[in-house]
């Protein structure tokens, strides 16, 4: 849907370009895909680099300090590219805008500064910045408390779609923003805010306008977006009864959701309306973090390793061919062997598809950072790190085996970017890579043509990451 002309800004009579880079996670593709849809809306074009740009605009990620690393980096050559180039407008979105504010501004070459709830106000901050006017800052300034910006972000997001459907015959839409959990190394709800849940008819609507314009997968998004809640009149959904409206939508046929937090609330309705839809995909994202109790605790998990487990049991007792993916932190404060033996152990139970091991990064004004030291030595993180992956690729291994000599369906991403079969017997054949319904990813030989369409590929070779195969159809 389109801007109203009396909201386009005319910046100058060529259209400006943009040169969007996004860090982090599927909120800030998210945010980035809207942002992209506003800003063409507004009169400019994007561009893929930063020769051509008139303003460089990075969406970042705070979560650990490396991803605030590299853009720091990043904001250090955009300086010397802006010794020779002064007009460049530079823009700082995202979660570590809304962390660091002005203090950004001791960045020399950052002009805009704007948190996740202002994306809003991206086009006009631009359009300012363009006609020389003074550095400007747009965060919020009392990030916890809910406030009129909810509502302007609402109707943002009501308006603008992810239209530029980065992976054809995708999207997310976003379904809460957000985080009430707190978990105690965490900043996210320090930079993205309480838990709002989005009204279930604007996400229908939405979800309904992305299958006419030929989206077939939807990941509904939020950080824990399994406490899904909407209250209307006698009425209160939860995410079973989005999965279940977005599963009658014609043209959608594919539904997925990330990310859960580990809690009975809702659970069971879930897997209900996993077991009861086939759209919806047989695929769930769970983070564990750690098997330890103790740490559990330290990390302000509601729950033990063992009702974790037992969540996991429950889900495949539901739904029999689910596939579960989770996330680790090792060397979280406190974190003794024994504790990481849990970790492993919990690891071996739990089978999941694939999990994402991460480094304890301190983050500051999160409680771990203000009441615990982080006494786990770098070399000791990394090692367990390393260990975690060991485990977790045996039975990544194990379980892509299943599908050798099996037929699997595949929604086609496009080219894949790195050459993984063995070309020997068709050279000049396109590789595209694919993904099952439960997130397996699938290489094959075919046409580009096939990219957002459903194929069927023949399992050839298995890895503990990716199969591949052959196309059947
Ligand atoms: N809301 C989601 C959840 O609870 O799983 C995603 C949050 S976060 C963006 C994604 C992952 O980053 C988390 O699951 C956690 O494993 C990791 N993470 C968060 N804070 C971290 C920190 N301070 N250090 C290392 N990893 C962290
Ligand atoms: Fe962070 Fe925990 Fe919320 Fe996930 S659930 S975003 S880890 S506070």
């Amino acid at each position: 849907m389109g801007t109203p002309d009396s909201k386009r800004i005319n910046v100058t009579s060529k259209r400006p370009t943009i040169l969007l880079q996004t860090f982090g996670c599927q909120m800030n593709k998210l945010d980035s895909a809207l942002v992209t849809s506003a800003l063409k809306d507004a009169g400019f074009d994007l561009t893929g680099s930063v020769a051509d740009a008139d303003v460089v605009l990075i969406n970042t990620c705070s979560v650990r300090d490396h991803a605030e690393q590299r853009v720091m980096s990043h904001l250090g050559n955009l300086k010397h590219i802006k010794e020779t180039r002064p007009d460049l407008v530079v823009g700082v979105i995202g979660c570590m805008a809304q962390r660091l504010g002005s203090e950004l501004f001791k960045q020399s070459a950052v002009d805009i500064v704007c948190g996740p709830a202002q994306i809003a106000e991206i086009p006009r901050l631009i359009t300012e910045a363009m006609q020389g006017k003074k550095k400007a800052v747009a965060v919020t300034e009392k990030i916890r408390q809910l406030s009129g910006e909810s509502e302007a972000l609402e109707s943002f997001e009501s308006v603008y779609d992810a239209d530029d459907k980065t992976i054809p015959g995708q999207a997310y839409v976003r379904v809460m923003h957000g985080c009430d959990k707190f978990c105690s190394y965490c900043i996210v709800p320090y930079v993205r805010g309480p838990e709002v849940s989005r009204p279930p008819g604007a996400i229908i609507e939405q979800i309904k306008r992305l299958a006419g314009e030929g989206v077939k997968l939807v990941t509904l998004l939020g950080q824990a977006v399994n406490a899904y809640k909407y209250t209307e009149g006698e009425k209160t959904y939860c995410l079973a009864d989005l999965l279940t409206m977005a599963g009658d939508i014609n043209g959608i046929e594919w539904i997925r959701f990330v990310t859960n937090y580990p809690s009975q609330k809702f659970f069971d309705e879930v897997l209900r309306a996993m077991a009861d839809s086939p759209k919806v995909c047989r695929y769930l994202h769970i983070p564990a973090q750690s098997g330890s109790d103790k740490i559990l605790a330290a990390m302000n998990r509601h729950y033990t390793a063992e009702e974790y487990l037992a969540m996991l049991d429950e889900a495949r007792a539901t739904v029999p061919d689910i596939e579960i993916a989770g996330d680790f932190i090792v060397g979280f404060p406190g974190e003794t062997d024994d504790d990481f033996a849990a970790t492993v152990r919990l690891v071996e139970k739990a089978r999941y598809k694939n999990c994402f091991v991460f480094k304890y990064s301190p983050r500051p004004g999160t409680t771990a950072d203000k009441k615990l030291e982080d006494n786990v030595p770098a070399e000791v993180k990394k090692k367990r790190n390393i260990e975690l992956l060991a485990v977790q690729e045996k039975i990544s291994d194990e379980l892509g085996r299943r599908f050798l000599d099996k037929e699997v369906k595949v929604l086609v991403e496009g080219l894949s970017k790195k050459p993984h079969l063995d070309k020997s017997g068709n050279k000049n054949a396109l590789q595209l890579v694919g993904r099952t319904a439960a997130d397996w990813i699938v290489v094959f030989n075919g046409p580009e043509s096939l990219a957002g369409q459903f194929a069927t590929v023949k399992i050839t070779k298995t890895s503990p990451l990716t199969l591949f195969g052959a196309l059947v159809d």
